[in-house]
């Protein structure tokens, strides 16, 4: 049986430039590759725009009933990580490590679900010394200096993600830097040789260190296979970096890389991007010291449909948490007022009416404006029903079921009790990792864990039965 369109998730595709119906290739689990941060510094609330997306996405997906193998990658190795840490003069991972701690942190801060799997560039560079090495194998690259490029003229297929046109492109040019422009699609470097101090790797290509375009595709396919669901990330990595991924990918397996292309816009200052590079970033910890929760910061982020550019504003801060101010003092109205018995029909109607639209715009591309605007429009009626006396005791329970079924997707109407604390659900998700972790004698892992949530205020205590945890 075909299953009717307004009930399915619907995408948009930035390969097709369409709203398509997805579905996993396998029916039941969604392969899904995320590109993670560059571990240079702390991420800005612009970064944590596109994080939050994924996890709207991830837990909505979830609610439809897939089963999700998401994978996302930590860049701790690029440009900038080699020119600060050599600034510096420590090692990568000493330099990395404390920006890959705090970025898992924030994600916590906001209520991010983990992705089932987080690997490190650094942990694979044998697979992408393989990947360079059968691209070699198929024609696409070339040597130079020591350091390796791929030809992009060689695939027929270069510019489908990003619809650049090469007509100008001039063969034979070339770029080392990790970041170009559009209007500079050139050849890239694969694997780069060692200059000066720079830290290397001794691999089959060379003393040197990998490009930063080919460690998505050798974890992605490491993990995921030829083919994936879903890829996302935000608009501004669409070219060069994915448009590059896809090269590789396809260069390497011969077969399709990734099915659907998710990306989310930008949040901007001012009509501008916000970016380290301007200087017009907020932290998570900037705007917590400041007093803004996280509860209110997640709203913020996710009430703006995630292919619309979202405007960061102090107001809109103020806006985000008396919207939520709203929604808690209806919830807390239907937990503690005592109503005449009965249920009325027209309340069931609008619950299941609110739920209905919430997941029609769900489905719809996760338009998240249109899901909180179900829910405020039912919570005006209860709220109007209420006071007219015609809301009764039996209605109490699909209203909260209502706001409940929001929550397991918006994650905001916990308040948050100190801020930046970390919910229980994500304290016990840490847990089980840091069991997994043990288990695999992974015990860097697990002190790692251990250390961080001690860092959020939660002791845990190894006994016979298991773990206890407490908070302090
Ligand atoms: P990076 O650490 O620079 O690789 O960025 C991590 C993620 O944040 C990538 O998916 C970027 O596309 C995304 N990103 C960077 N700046 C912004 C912004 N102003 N708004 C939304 N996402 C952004
Ligand atoms: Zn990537």
């Amino acid at each position: 049986m075909e299953i009717p369109l307004q009930m399915s998730v619907r995408f948009y595709n930035t390969l097709t430039h369409q709203v398509e119906t997805f579905t996993p290739q396998d029916g039941k689990t969604v392969k899904m590759y995320t590109c993670g941060p560059t571990v240079y510094n702390y991420v800005h609330i612009g970064n944590l725009r596109t994080f939050t997306f994924q996890d709207i996405l991830r837990r909505w997906l979830r609610y439809r009933g897939y089963t999700m193998m998401h994978v996302m990658n930590i860049t701790d190795v690029e440009d900038k990580i080699i020119r600060n840490a050599m600034e510096k003069g420590m090692s990568i991972v000493d330099y990395t490590r404390p920006y890959e701690v705090a970025f898992l942190e924030d994600m916590a801060t906001l209520r991010m679900e983990q992705p089932e799997k987080i690997v490190r560039a650094t942990e694979h560079i044998n697979e992408m010394v393989e990947g360079i090495q059968t691209l070699a194998k198929n024609g696409y690259t070339y040597q130079s200096d020591g350091s390796v490029y791929y030809r992009i003229s060689q695939f027929r297929d270069y510019g489908k993600l990003s619809h650049i046109d090469l007509a100008g492109n001039k063969a034979g040019a070339r770029v080392d830097v990790d970041e170009y422009d559009k209007d500079d699609a050139r050849d890239f470097v694969l694997w780069k040789s060692r200059k000066g101090d720079e830290p290397f790797w001794d691999t089959p290509l060379g003393l040197g260190r990998p490009g930063w375009h080919i460690e998505c595709s050798a974890m992605s396919m490491k993990y995921l296979g030829a083919t994936l669901d879903i890829h996302t990330g935000g608009v501004d990595l669409a070219f060069p970096h994915h448009e590059n991924e896809i090269a590789q990918s396809e260069g390497i397996t011969g077969q399709p890389f990734v099915r659907y292309w998710l990306h989310a816009e930008h949040l901007m200052v001012e009509g501008q991007k916000m970016s380290k590079s301007f200087g017009n970033f907020y932290t998570l910890r900037d705007l917590v010291a400041m007093g803004y929760t996280p509860d209110v910061i997640r709203y913020q982020l996710t009430h703006v449909p995630y292919r619309n550019k979202l405007n960061f504003t102090f107001d809109g801060l103020k806006a985000a948490a008396t919207a939520l101010d709203r929604l808690r003092n209806v919830k807390l109205r239907l937990e503690t007022t005592r109503f005449a018995d009965g249920s009325s029909p027209d309340q069931t109607e609008a619950a299941r009416k609110a739920s209905e639209a919430f997941d029609a715009a769900m489905d719809d591309d996760l338009n998240t404006a249109g899901a909180l605007g179900a829910i405020f429009e039912f919570v005006r009626e209860a709220n109007t029903a209420i006071d007219h006396g015609t809301f009764l005791a039996g209605d109490v329970q699909p209203a909260l079921t209502v706001l409940a079924h929001f929550d397991s997707i918006f994650q905001v109407l916990a308040p948050a009790t100190a801020a930046g604390s970390i919910s229980d659900s994500d304290v016990e998700a840490l847990i089980a990792e840091r069991a997994a972790a043990k288990k695999a004698k992974n015990f860097k892992r697990s002190d790692e864990i251990r250390a961080q949530l001690l860092e959020q205020g939660v002791i845990l205590e190894d006994t016979k039965d298991g773990v206890r945890w407490k908070r302090k």
